[in-house]
């Protein structure tokens, strides 16, 4: 049997799931977690159990490596021939990568150049890449871009209104995010709404910690709201999204060691969001709890949030003229009913309106009522899904 490993990496942390292909069945999934720090966790799961080892994982070859022996030292696998493809989710394919690729050294080094893009996500995915090929050097290594999705956007769309050398000398253009997420709950709308994919307009709100929204229409994304990097579009859990630009220059006037991009940098990607204004956590759960319990700050963090994407999903239903249903996905999207009820309670204007018997924790597909002139769903994503479905299409 064939098997796939989909590979998610970030700086510190490396998602895996293994796939028996093309059956699609998972067959174990893990997570690797405090790479480079002390104490790594590594944690497999396979056959309702759950398998913990605590040990100093400095790189992710490393973390390759235990993730390797794991699978067989757990039984899992017999072999390592019995895996035939790997699958990596990587955040910046630029304007090169339109669509998923097999990858070999210049693939890499290309994906390593467009670090800049991505600082926090593409030197970790080149890591994990040199990793799998230097232990497994005759598997199919796939590339799976979030950004490819969104290159179906139009040049009104991706382009900034800003001189045409930026564009020219440096590309700076949108590419969006999580495109795997938002072409795979599109999908799946088109099914819910019994409608071949062609003929829908669908706004797909992916809302994690990470968070963004498409309008997408036919199955293209045609506008996302995350910009040249994922900073951009509606607030998140330590992001600010967008920003009056002349906030930037007008900080560094007062705090002149912001001059320093790694310090800008920091300050809009790391303490901003909902942790920037509720001062306490940037995780859902926290802010609605306390919220809940009288904290102030948590409930303006809480507004602000459901204000964005409120404002996102009208500019998008003004984009593609009409919407026929809003996706909610990811995890805010998929497990907060509260978030939701909030973001769509005001937008009957449109046509929304949820079925508060339908909208709980836990549920999944139409939440909206029989009367809802657009639909509204929760699609739990499955971006590792997506990968290895990619992978099985392009290895050899
Ligand atoms: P990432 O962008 O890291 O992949 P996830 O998609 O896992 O993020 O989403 C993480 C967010 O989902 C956190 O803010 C977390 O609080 C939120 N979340 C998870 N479960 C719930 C829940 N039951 N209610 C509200 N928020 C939740």
């Amino acid at each position: 049997m064939s098997k796939t490993i989909s590979i998610n990496a970030g700086s510190s942390s490396l998602k895996w799931q293994l796939y028996n292909m093309p059956e699609e069945e998972v067959v174990a999934k893990g997570l690797i977690e405090r790479i480079g720090i002390d104490n790594g966790i590594s944690t497999v799961k396979f056959q309702g159990k759950s398998e913990q080892e605590v040990t100093d994982i400095p790189n992710h070859t490393v973390a390759v490596k235990i993730l390797l022996e794991d699978l067989l030292r757990l039984h899992i696998i017999d072999n390592y021939s019995e895996i035939t493809g790997v699958g990596h989710r990587v955040v910046a394919g630029g304007e090169i990568f339109k669509e998923s690729t097999v990858i070999g050294e210049k693939e890499i080094q290309l994906i390593e150049e467009l670090s800049a893009l991505a600082p926090l996500h593409n030197p970790a995915h080149v890591a994990a890449m040199r990793a799998f090929q230097e232990v497994l050097p005759k598997v199919t290594n796939v590339a799976v871009f979030d950004t490819a999705f969104h290159t179906s956007m139009p040049a009104v769309a991706y382009r900034y209104p800003i001189a045409n050398r930026y564009y020219e000398d440096y590309q700076v253009r949108k590419y969006g995010a999580h495109g795997t997420s938002h072409q795979y709950v599109a999908q799946e709308a088109a099914k819910l709404l019994g409608r071949p994919l062609e003929d829908t307009k669908i706004i797909t709100c992916h809302i994690g910690n990470g968070a963004s929204i498409t309008a997408v229409k036919g199955g293209k994304s045609v506008d996302t709201s995350m910009g040249l990097t994922p900073l951009g579009g509606i607030m998140m859990g330590t992001r600010s999204g967008d920003l009056d630009p002349a906030i930037i220059p007008f900080l560094i006037d007062r705090e002149p060691e912001l001059a320093d991009a790694e310090k800008l940098r920091n300050v809009f990607n790391r303490e901003s969001g909902l942790l920037g204004i509720s001062g306490t956590s940037s995780d859902m759960r926290d802010i609605i709890s306390a919220w809940e319990a009288g904290d102030e700050h948590a409930k303006l963090a809480f507004d602000m949030y459901v204000d964005r994407v409120k404002k996102y999903i009208g500019q998008y239903i003004a984009v593609l003229n009409g919407v026929d249903a809003i996706v909610f996905t990811a995890g805010v999207g998929e497990n907060s009913d509260t978030f939701r009820e909030a973001v769509i309670k005001d937008l009957t204007c449109f046509g929304l309106e949820l079925d508060p018997a339908k909208n709980v924790f836990g549920v999944s597909g139409d939440i909206s009522t029989a009367d809802a002139k657009v639909k509204v769903f929760v699609i739990p994503t499955d971006e590792e899904l997506c990968i290895a479905r990619d992978v099985e299409r392009l290895k050899k």
